[in-house]
Order: structure tokens, then C-alpha cells, then sequence
């Protein structure tokens, strides 16, 4: 956004809370962290040399390797001397007579701008759990989203991670591989899909580079944003008979990673499809954990796919070693955190580690850390009260000149992050070059536009098995949150969408 705006020739000053750029790759940097969307397609695709140059290693990018690209790219277009970093947003209030956005920093320091763009990511407030005695823990305790910047050495060390979604799920059989003991507080058990990572195939480089625009083009069209090259087979689960489906599951599950929930086409769209597809990964899990009691605790019963699917290395087996051990607080509930670890169902586990592998105040946590302020003094954290509202994911009545960067609303989380995010750059980019054009100074979104994107968002979340379970898309794991499901699915009649409410001078926008 800084470039583009750069670009536009206006001036543009980003402040962020970390000492570097990255965002999600500078703080969760956990064992094992990694992307699970190819890396030929996690990248950006605004400068044609950038993409033809950069080398990525495997074909699922570490964690390291992503911030290395976000620093290089910082560096490449000259974008670090229009960051402050180590600095927060407390405060952003519209001044209406001025038609300004004032804004307070925890260094004390204030400005104004024209406007203000909310680009503070979609999982990125830490969420810590609810658990009495977490701040008596004797021992070294992290938070997965959080991970401090030194190496952290697990060797010899009794551990104990609380959680199994998809960042425990990449940390654990790595943190296994050097503790002495690992246990594993599990409090849901997860469907995940091996990775099937490796050295990226120069050839299949090549082929991508070759047409680059080409291969974007194709994933845009696709309704993740990603994965053209092995796109959702688009027939029903229940058209083929058992044997058929069987073959067709076993085929994405060798192909691995997150295409396996494209091996049919309905399979979040109808129980029955999804329950043939869960039942396949069960009995991977029974195949593969020896214990058949740590195998029935590891089953999980709910929708798969309902809660994002988890893409793993050698997560399941990780429970075959003689060092892991899982506690299923189903059946022993979590009690409290003590000084020497974790009581659970009456048991005192004793630990040199804790992990925190508890998730996100996702989508809406890190916008209500700031303490917005619309016209008339509205707070945006009374407005959202009951749920996020905006219109497109973009704007928010009563929020003039105010954009968010994949903000609730829009597809975000279920697509290629960064294919959103640029589509939302582009955009802000392309309304703002507009305005000045045309001699506007103020754009809001209308309530009117604002309630039909609302209901729209729903009715196609309701078309679906997402709404089934208790998945962060729905703020279900965090207490007290709305139930609201808040990404927008579907990325191309989205961006159609978006291109033509520009194309209208911007409707359902009001416009001075
Ligand atoms: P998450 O999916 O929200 O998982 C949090 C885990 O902690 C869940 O197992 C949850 O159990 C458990 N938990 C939370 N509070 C608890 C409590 N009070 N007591 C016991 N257990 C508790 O968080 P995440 O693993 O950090 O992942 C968040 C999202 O980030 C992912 O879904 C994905 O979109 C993204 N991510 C992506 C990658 C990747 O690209 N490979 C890697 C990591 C994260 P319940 O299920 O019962 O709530």
C-alpha cells in the first residue's frame, strides 16, 4: 500500500508495532512455521522482476525464508523509511470540520491524514487462554504468534503446548523430535492433510515463470485464489460410488496439502459429501497412530474443512514416540495453570516449557485494539458490538475516508492472503486516484450498501457447512464475541464485484 500510494504521488506514512516488516511471518516464528499455499503463489505479483527473480526454496516456504522476501521487498522498492516501527495505534478520531483523521501513536506523538487504511492483519492479535494461574507459571512460557526473536531450546526439557489447530499442529512434531517429554493439552482434535513439502522442482519453476501473469491470472479465477494447477474437482462426492471416492480422496491426500478439500465439489456444501471425506482422514488417523486409545482421542467427529483444515508433517505419527503423550481435556478439563505447570481433571502435569498454542482474536481483535473514532465520535468498537459491518470488507458507515486491508466482509482468510491483499491495495490505490480526479475529498460507505453486503456475506456462509461448527471464522473461540461467520467466500464474483462498484463511481459509497 505504501508503494502504490508512493506511486500515486502521495504521501504516505506507515506505523507498526514490530521492529521490522513481515507481519505474520515476523512474529509467529514457532518451530516448524511455514505457509501452507504454495510459495510460487504466496508472493506478490505488482512487479514483474521481483516475481521472475526471487528463488523460493520448497515448495511450502519457512517461515524465515517469507520475512527474508518482506524485507527484501522493503528494501528492494525502498519502503523502510516510511515505516515507524516499534510503534502502536492507540487513537484515530475523525476531525469532520477538517475532514482529517487525527491520530495518537504510543510514542506520544500525533498527526493528521486525509486518510487512514487499517492494514493490521487478520490473525495477528495473540490470544491467550482464559485459564486461571497463567501468570504464576514458574517456567519459560511463549505464545506460538508471538515467539521471541532468540532460539528457543527445548533440549531436555519437559514441554507442554496447549492447543491443536494449525500452529501447534507444524510446531509439535518438531518440538517432539527435541524434548524429553512432550504433552499435548487437546482440546478439540483436528482433521489435518499432510504437506507433502520439498525442494521446489525447477522445472515446475521454470514452467510458472515462463508465463507468470499466466499462472496468476488462472488462480485468481480460482475460489481460493489459489491452486489452479490442481483445481477442485467440481462433482458431487455422492456421484461416484465408495470405491471411486475412496481412490479420488486417496489421490489429494498423496498429492497433499489443502487441495484436499477440492477432490469433490460439494464437500462443504452437504453433510453426507463431508462426512465421507472425514471418515477417509479417521481412518488415515487409525491407520497411522498405533495406540488405538491416543487414536480415539485424536479422531475429531465435527465437519471437516469447518474449521480450517490443518496441512501437516508427520503431526499424527509425532504420537507414536515414546516421549508424547496427549491429554484430552475432554475428558480431563483444563483446571488451572500452577507455578510448576498445568492441573488438569484433578492431575498435576509438571513442566519446564508451556506453549500457548491458543489461536487469534481473529479478523476484528487487532482493529479493536485501536480506539477508532467515526463521525460524531462513534466508536467502532460500539458499532461492531453485535458483529463487524462494513461494506465490501472495505469501508464502514459512519468511518469517512477509513479503508481496511482485508477487513471482515471480505474473502481474506479463505484465499491466497496476498493475492487478497493486493486486490485490496489495488483498489484503495485506483479510489483514491479516482477521487483526486474528480475533485472528491470524502468517500463513506452508506448504511443502506453496508446492510445488503451484511446480509449477502451471511447468505452465502449459510449456503454452506461453515456456519456448523465453533470456528474462529465465526469469533467462536474467543468468549462473549458475536457469532457472526465474517470472511465473505468466494474470491472472483468478489473482485467482479468490487471492480464494478468502482466502475459506477463507486455505489453505495457516498461521495463529497
Ligand atoms: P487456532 O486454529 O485458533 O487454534 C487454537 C487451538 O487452541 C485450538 O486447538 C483451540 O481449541 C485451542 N484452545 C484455544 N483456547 C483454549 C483453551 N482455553 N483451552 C484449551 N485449548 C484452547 O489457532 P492457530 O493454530 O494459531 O491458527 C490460526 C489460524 O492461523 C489458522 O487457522 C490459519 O488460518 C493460520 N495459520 C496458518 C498456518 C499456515 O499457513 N500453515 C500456520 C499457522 C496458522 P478449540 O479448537 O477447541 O477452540
Amino acid at each position: 500500500m505504501l508503494h502504490k500510494a508512493r506511486s500515486l504521488g502521495l504521501r504516505a506514512r506507515v506505523f507498526e508495532a514490530g521492529s521490522g516488516v513481515g507481519g505474520t511471518w515476523y512474529w509467529n516464528r514457532y518451530p516448524g512455521a511455514r505457509c501452507d499455499v504454495d510459495s510460487l503463489e504466496y508472493s506478490y505479483q505488482f512487479d514483474e522482476a521481483l516475481q521472475q527473480e526471487w528463488k523460493w526454496s520448497e515448495r511450502y516456504a519457512p517461515q524465515p525464508e517469507i520475512l527474508r522476501y518482506a524485507e527484501h521487498v522493503a528494501e528492494r522498492f525502498g519502503l523502510k523509511g516510511g515505516i515507524q516501527f516499534n510503534t502502536r495505534v492507540e487513537k484515530a478520531a475523525y476531525d469532520e470540520a477538517m475532514g482529517r483523521w487525527n491520530v495518537a501513536t504510543s510514542d506520544g506523538a500525533q498527526m493528521s491524514a486525509q486518510f487512514l487504511i487499517l492494514a493490521t492483519g487478520c490473525l495477528s492479535s495473540a490470544k491467550l487462554p482464559e485459564i486461571e494461574g497463567r501468570e504464576r507459571f514458574a517456567g519459560e512460557s511463549y505464545h506460538t504468534g508471538r515467539w521471541p526473536h532468540h532460539a528457543v531450546d527445548f533440549g531436555g526439557k519437559r514441554v507442554g503446548v496447549i492447543g491443536t489447530g494449525s500452529s501447534a499442529i507444524q510446531s509439535i512434531p518438531l518440538i517432539a523430535r527435541e524434548a524429553k517429554s512432550l504433552t499435548v493439552f487437546q482440546r478439540t482434535p483436528t482433521y489435518t492433510v499432510p504437506a507433502r513439502n520439498r525442494p521446489l522442482d525447477p522445472a515446475y519453476e521454470a514452467r510458472v515463470k515462463s508465463d507468470y501473469a499466466g499462472f496468476r491470472a488462472r488462480n485468481s479465477r480460482m475460489p481460493n485464489a489459489f491452486g489452479s494447477d490442481f483445481p477442485r474437482n467440481e462433482a458431487s462426492a455422492l456421484s461416484v460410488d465408495a470405491g471411486n471416492r475412496r481412490r479420488a480422496f486417496e489421490e489429494r491426500w498423496r498429492h497433499g496439502g489443502l487441495p484436499f478439500m477440492g477432490t469433490f465439489g460439494d464437500l462443504l456444501l452437504n453433510g453426507e459429501a463431508n462426512a465421507a471425506a472425514a471418515e477417509f482422514v479417521r481412518g488415515k488417523i487409525q491407520e497411522i497412530v498405533r495406540d488405538p486409545a491416543t487414536a480415539a482421542r485424536l479422531t475429531p467427529r465435527q465437519t471437516i474443512g469447518c474449521k480450517r483444515l490443518c496441512v501437516d508433517t508427520d503431526y499424527y505419527a509425532t504420537f507414536n514416540r515414546a516421549n508424547v503423550r496427549l491429554v484430552d481435556l475432554r475428558e480431563s478439563p483444563l483446571e488451572a495453570i500452577t507455578p510448576a505447570g498445568v492441573r488438569s481433571g484433578g492431575m498435576e502435569h509438571a513442566f519446564d516449557c508451556l506453549v500457548f498454542a491458543t489461536g487469534f482474536d481473529a479478523m476484528t481483535g487487532s482493529l479493536m485494539a485501536i480506539d477508532i473514532r467515526g463521525r460524531a465520535g462513534l466508536a467502532l468498537r460500539d458499532k461492531w458490538r453485535d458483529g463487524p459491518r462494513s461494506y465490501l470488507g472495505l469501508g464502514s458507515a459512519g468511518f469517512p475516508n477509513l479503508f481496511i486491508i482485508t477487513g471482515p466482509g471480505s474473502p481474506s482468510v479463505l484465499t491466497n492472503m496476498m493475492v487478497s491483499i493486493e486486490q485490496h491495495v489495488n483498489w484503495i490505490a485506483g479510489c483514491l486516484d479516482w477521487m483526486r480526479s474528480q475533485r472528491h475529498s470524502r468517500i463513506e460507505a452508506s448504511a443502506q450498501a453496508e446492510n445488503a453486503w451484511g446480509r449477502h456475506v451471511n447468505e452465502v456462509a449459510d449456503r454452506t457447512l461453515f456456519p456448523t461448527c465453533n470456528s474462529w471464522y465465526l469469533g467462536a473461540n474467543v468468549p462473549g464475541k458475536p457469532r457472526v461467520f465474517m470472511p465473505l467466500l468466494g474470491f472472483p464474483p468478489y473482485v467482479e464485484k468490487c471492480n464494478e462498484v468502482a466502475a459506477r463511481g463507486y455505489e453505495g459509497f457516498a461521495l463529497s
